[in-house]
């Protein structure tokens, strides 16, 4: 059988096969390389031919433990599910009316497709859809988060609905591509709440994708200065290079003490917190000045103490961001396609789809000093990239 669909256009410069590789969650830990059928696009959505895909902490947590994955309104195990969500790919097949996007063009793809009926999704704020996971059975309400509520990208294709596609330009490799999102996550938590007005002092606390990709990100919206701070040197040194003013390794020095010392002894206008440390939250509240801003992006696991006097006293926002939603990742591409920034330097390693396991090991032990770990279906043998 040839693959179609109702309305469905094709191409045969882009032959597709009846069945594709995909990688599928068994037990908690446990993935198995299997054979799935590919998916044929609906109203308003592609199929993309998945060329490259990032590996991020989130799914070295969802393939050990779940959540925040939720399958048929449960965890993902054993489920036939395809976690992977930091892909991009070349558009192959058009659902019945898109002529937003045509046959051939390269795209890298946003996680969260929301409902776009509730509430959330009408503000924009698809991220915090008030139908996650609601996509199955009787209440199909058409949510999609690639990789979280429904299949993801360790496989060769996937559906995406067209609001999650961000077109990319020749120059920017497969490997640049997967990572708009997390530039495009670091932006949402920057531009949100009033935002971060260009000239205003910020700290980004914790070298992760993250954390590295809001110090470029901050940097290229003007703020001044910018701070990083973290425990390893070799990641602080890469945020240098991202635009960083000032590193402070928070082994050596006491972080809010010298957060004042480089910013006039007031303290700064915006925190990015981006570590997950316990200690974090409390600290990020002492490192604004009054009426500053905190911008929570990583999470610790247990809960923590907080200092709420001191919030309240001195009128700070404190606030959480789930993703990249209000098309934070069309702005950071535009970043990244005019070269503002190199986001390449935190990507680290290439393997093939097939060696998705060597992959992950490298992503969680972080071997060999692994940032951004990708995986290839195609075109690539397993090497390591240098990290320049
Ligand atoms: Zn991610
Ligand atoms: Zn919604």
């Amino acid at each position: 059988m040839t693959y179609s669909g109702p309305g469905v256009k094709t191409s045969p410069d882009f032959p597709i096969p009846d069945k594709m590789k995909a990688w599928i969650l068994g037990n908690p830990g446990e993935l198995k390389l299997t054979e799935k059928p590919i998916p044929v696009p609906k109203r308003a959505e592609v199929l993309v031919r998945i060329d490259a895909v990032a590996i991020c902490a989130t799914d070295l947590e969802i393939i050990d433990y779940g959540s925040p994955a939720l399958i048929q309104g449960g965890k993902p195990f054993n489920k036939n599910f395809t976690p992977g969500h930091e892909y991009m790919g070349t558009v192959v097949a058009l659902g019945p009316g898109v002529d937003e996007y045509r046959l051939g063009q390269r795209i890298t793809v946003e996680i969260h497709a929301g409902c776009g009926q509730c509430k959330r999704c009408r503000e924009g704020m698809y991220t915090a859809c008030h139908n996650y996971g609601l996509n199955y059975g009787d209440v199909d309400k058409g949510h999609r988060a690639n990789g979280f509520t429904t299949d993801g990208g360790f496989c060769e294709y996937q559906v995406n609905n067209i609001n999650t596609l961000v077109a990319i330009p020749d120059a920017m490799s497969d490997e640049e591509a997967t990572l708009v999102v997390t530039a495009g996550t670091a932006m949402y938590g920057l531009t949100e709440l009033g935002g971060l007005v260009a000239g205003e002092s910020v700290v980004v606390t914790g070298p992760g994708p993250i954390g590295l990709l809001g110090v470029a990100v901050a940097k290229a919206m003007g703020a001044q200065p910018v701070i990083l701070t973290g425990t390893r040197d070799n990641r602080l040194k890469i945020g240098k290079e991202l635009g960083a003013d000032h590193v402070i390794n928070v082994r050596n020095e006491e972080v809010v003490e010298a957060v004042k010392r480089l910013n006039g002894g007031k303290g700064v206008d915006y925190v990015l917190e981006c570590s997950g440390a316990t200690n974090a939250v409390t600290e990020a509240v002492r490192m604004v000045n009054r009426g500053g801003k905190v911008c929570l992006a990583a999470f610790p696991h247990e809960e923590v103490q907080v200092d709420v006097p001191h919030i309240v006293r001195n009128n700070i926002y404190l606030y959480g961001i789930r993703g990249e939603g209000k098309t934070a990742t069309h702005r950071a591409e535009a970043f990244m396609s005019q070269k503002r920034f190199d986001a390449t330097k935190i990507h680290t390693h290439t393997f093939a789809l097939d060696d998705l396991p060597t992959a992950i090991r490298y992503a969680k032990d972080r071997v060999d000093d692994a940032i951004k770990v990708v995986v290839k279906a195609k075109g690539v043998a397993a090497h390591r990239v240098a990290a320049e």
